[in-house]
């Protein structure tokens, strides 16, 4: 038996575990039955409230009237009841707080009668807000300690829901978060905001071809989340991923995913068995997931859902990531959401997918089949790319965090440049708009595949383009930059809010060249993409975003290169970005201000936990394992010198020589921590990153050599080649 103990341990445990699985019998009832079942949602509201609450309560979701406070009091008595029946005792306000994380604080429904017994009560007051203490929230600065006091206020928008648990039910409201002094501490604050400030912009150019509505033109989003699956016996001989969610030692396995037989290969059993309670659960919450595959990396999956209205996709998103996590344990896994849990094996992103229309005009960003006459179309799509040009260091930041830095920057997908992918069709006629007007589109042509019994199969217009951190495809753009940790809200505000600011422009200036003539809007509108095409077309890029040759070729084009989060998170407050977010009422300065605080902060804490823990793991585990074995060679070198014998200390010397670089690099290590790191949050954090990093990846460097020499039974960690291959 070869292997520590610990490890041994864990494999034999993995071999003879029996888990309880829950038996899920879609014969029995089926998957559209159970959707939406624990969800508050437009039907049951049509069911359970009065029709003119009902009525009054919809315009505010659909078309974001103010809410009537006595219309309050009635959905929460309404919502309350239908809990209960569901088997509900207590409430909560449901939040995101800047930490990216889901925040809850229950409250039972019971308040006494005042005669020894209890009655059950919901207020609209208490629907519409909540108090939590804020003190323990991180609010980078918006207030001093002293001020606790936050607000959680009831968003509207995004439907109640039932949370299950063995032992009962809870209702839970999703709700928006901020503190005393009306700022925004979250990260929904900021996503209805910057909805609303692209509904009013859309509106004016759709104005502008003779379209009214009341309809709220709403952002929408379809977030393709991958993960890591690893038995949870290695995760917890693993004390860096138990801590960090990301290994912070191991060397690489002899076999990785370089066969390419990961990517869409069978899905192991017991991690199909997973993901089916996993959309049982998403599908009873009414989140509508569809995909499920077998990803890139050994032991790396995706589920994706079918897109929804941007807020409430963020929502659903966070239960996504709550939902994988809960479910995993129940089947002995832990799911590692973390962008780079294992060095050297692909990462894992969030493509956000985005959109953006409504009922009467559909999505507003498809081409339909001759772009090259959807003069609307281009428009959107135009400003959609001026405003990656303009703002693209502020996308960048929006996707900043130390976890991320490990896939943005490193030689992975996708770059740290941002640049927009068009594909083919399109590019085409970005192409002919530079030169005055587009008179064609290229047509998708059919494949012909010399198999008789196949009908012919249309081509796509367009190819994919996977290094690209940010592609048109086919009906959407793609942000593939985004973290599989991250909310998707940073993104979203970013793009809703940029966009705003492009389509604003833009309206404004074929209002002026167009006045009382609409007869003028076509030439108006081919001049104004003509002259943007030419504006930006630094910023369109359909070549390989991996090569060498774009990153030079991207600083010929003047375009950043923001490597690291600490070069990027600064962009959160410059004053072009001030100056937008502040006149679309999505953040002031100082909410600007305390975000750029809170992203430097929590980049220095994850990396200050990653040295502690690799501190403690070098020293107490990996050092033990090499001086017994350097201490084994010693002995039988020294016995067979006493009889005489000629050999090689080669080993000998070798893991001497590495355990003493081991002891150095600790102590180095010690020595940069201990440091004086900088007085601002910025200073910091470039400290962390220039001082620390370097010196953990020195320690790292040494440790993973040994585990290369030291004698397995005493290696302590489990294995890339365990934790990535037994499932
Ligand atoms: P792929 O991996 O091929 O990019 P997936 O099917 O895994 O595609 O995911 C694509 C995601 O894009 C899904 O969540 C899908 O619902 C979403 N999506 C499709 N159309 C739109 C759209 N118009 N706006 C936003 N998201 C969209
Ligand atoms: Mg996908």
């Amino acid at each position: 038996m070869s292997g520590s103990k610990a490890r041994m341990a864990a494999i034999s445990a993995i071999i003879n575990q029996k888990i309880d699985v829950n038996p899920l019998n879609f014969s029995d009832v089926s998957a559209d039955e159970i959707f939406g079942q624990n969800v508050f949602n437009t039907a049951v509201m049509k069911e359970k409230l009065p029709k003119s609450i009902f009525k009054s309560l919809m315009k505010t979701i659909d078309e974001k009237s103010s809410l009537n406070p006595e219309v309050a009091d009635i959905v929460a008595v309404a919502m309350k009841d239908w809990a209960i029946a569901r088997g509900a005792t207590h409430y909560t306000h449901v939040f995101y707080p800047l930490t990216g994380l889901t925040a809850e604080k229950h409250d039972s429904f019971l308040a006494p009668d005042g005669a020894g017994g209890a009655i059950s009560e919901f207020s609209g007051k208490t629907l519409i807000q909540g108090e939590p203490d804020a003190s323990s929230f991180p609010n980078g600065g918006l207030r001093e300690t002293f001020e606790a006091r936050g607000y959680t206020l009831w968003d509207v928008t995004s439907p109640a829901y039932i949370m299950e648990n063995a032992n009962g039910t809870t209702l839970c409201i999703p709700t928006m978060f901020i503190s005393w002094t009306g700022e925004a501490l979250d990260k929904k604050t900021p996503v209805l905001r910057s909805m609303q400030a692209l509904n009013a912009q859309a509106q004016r150019i759709l104005k502008l071809f003779g379209v009214e509505s009341d309809a709220f033109l709403s952002a929408s989003a379809g977030p393709e989340q991958e993960y890591f699956l690893i038995d949870r016996n290695f995760y917890y001989a693993r004390p860096d991923l138990l801590n960090a969610d990301r290994s912070l030692f191991g060397a690489k396995p002899p076999k990785g995913q370089e066969f390419e037989d990961q990517y869409f290969g069978a899905i192991p059993s017991r991690v199909l068995s997973f993901m089916m309670e996993v959309e049982r659960e998403l599908f009873k919450l009414g989140i509508p997931v569809k995909t499920r595959h077998n990803e890139v990396a050994p032991a790396q999956y995706e589920i994706a859902p079918i897109y929804e209205s941007a807020n409430i996709a963020s929502d659903h998103q966070q239960l996504v990531m709550v939902t994988l996590k809960a479910v995993a344990k129940k089947y002995g896994m832990e799911c590692l959401m973390h962008e780079k849990p294992f060095a050297g094996i692909n990462g894992s992103g969030k493509h956000l997918n985005w959109s953006f229309g409504n009922g009467v005009v559909g999505n507003l960003l498809d081409p339909g089949d001759t772009p090259h006459e959807n003069l609307r179309f281009l428009l959107f799509c135009m400003a959609v790319v001026r405003a990656v040009h303009l703002h693209s260091g502020l996308l960048r930041a929006s996707v900043a965090s130390a976890s991320n830095d490990h896939r943005l920057g490193a030689n992975e997908a996708p770059p740290a440049i941002l640049s927009v992918y068009l594909g083919e069709q399109l590019n085409d006629v970005f192409e002919q708009l530079k030169g005055g007007g587009a008179k064609s589109s290229k047509k998708a042509s059919v494949i012909k595949l010399g198999v008789d019994t196949l009908p012919p199969i249309p081509k796509d217009a367009g190819d994919r383009n996977r290094t690209s951190p940010f592609a048109f495809t086919g009906n959407r753009f793609e942000f593939r930059a985004v973290g599989s940790s991250q909310s998707i809200s940073g993104g979203l505000v970013v793009l809703n809010t940029i966009v705003a600011e492009s389509i604003d422009f833009i309206a404004t200036r074929l209002e002026k060249m167009v006045g009382k003539a609409p007869a003028k809007l076509n030439d108006a509108v081919i001049k104004v993409l003509s002259e943007l095409a030419k504006e930006h077309e630094a910023i369109v890029f359909n070549g390989d975003g991996y090569s060498e040759a774009w990153h030079e070729e991207a600083a010929k084009r003047g375009l950043p290169n923001l490597k690291t989060s600490v070069d990027s998170i600064p962009e959160l407050t410059k004053k072009q970005t001030v100056a937008t977010f502040k006149k679309y009422n999505v953040l002031s300065a100082a909410e600007l201000e305390s975000r750029q605080n809170i992203y430097l902060e929590q980049y220095c804490k994850s990396i200050n936990v990653e040295a502690k823990l690799m501190t403690k793991i070098g020293r107490t585990m990996i050092f033990p394992a090499a001086i017994r074995y350097q201490s084994e060679l010693a002995k039988t070198c020294a016995d067979l010198k006493a009889v005489g014998y000629k050999f090689d200390t080669n080993t000998l010397d070798k893991v001497t020589a590495l355990v003493k670089e081991l002891q150095d690099s600790l102590v180095a290590l010690d020595k940069v921590m201990d440091g004086k790191k900088g007085a601002s949050h910025l200073a910091e954090a470039r400290y962390y990153l220039e001082k620390v990093m370097p010196a953990m990846n020195a320690v790292r460097e040494v440790a993973d050599e040994l585990e290369g020499l030291v004698a397995d039974d005493l290696w302590p960690l489990p294995t890339y080649q365990e934790m990535l291959f037994i499932k």
